[in-house]
């Protein structure tokens, strides 16, 4: 068994009307856009970097420098891919993921089975292995001041059979 943490965060800029961004490959409604090079996924950007860093295969940033503009608005899925790739080539896949999203606004209470629902796609894994947790700042800190989109991630890789 291997583990691996990632983090990732993204500034958040407000809009006047109605936009998305995107968690976990999943386009949440809200009045903020994510300044960012891809497509701007903290979720899938912080699991990337833990399947990445289970299997010591250094980070998102390496392999997907923002230097390059082939990266340019690119889907955070391509990333996660890649390093699911790299880790069947190793012969791991993922056991279990658990992720925390940091955020002001909006809840995603809503939404939350969407986006775990999409990540269990994307990793191939059962549902009830994906977890996702929302939590707010408390209005403290970039989070707080709705700056920021922060996520956590942990996974488990497992041998594959
Ligand atoms: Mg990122």
């Amino acid at each position: 068994m291997r583990i691996g943490i990632g983090f990732d965060t993204h500034r958040l800029i407000p809009t006047i009307r109605k936009e998305a961004i995107a968690l976990g490959g999943v386009k949440i409604p809200c009045f903020y856009q994510i300044e960012s090079h891809s497509d701007g996924d903290v979720v899938l950007h912080a699991l990337t970097d833990a399947v990445l860093g289970a299997l010591a295969l250094g980070d998102i940033g390496q392999w997907f420098p923002d230097s390059d503009p082939g990266n340019a608005g690119r889907s955070s899925g391509d990333f996660l891919s890649f390093a699911l790739a790299e880790a069947k080539r190793l012969g791991w896949a993922v056991g279990n993921i658990d992720c925390t999203v940091h955020l002001e606004e909006p809840k995603l209470a809503s939404h939350s089975d969407a986006i775990r629902t999409s990540i269990a796609q994307l990793a191939g894994v059962e549902l009830q292995c994906v977890s996702l947790k929302a939590k707010t700042a408390e209005g403290l800190g970039p989070v707080g001041e709705r700056k920021a989109i922060e996520a956590d991630a942990a996974v488990v890789m497992i041998p594959l059979r």
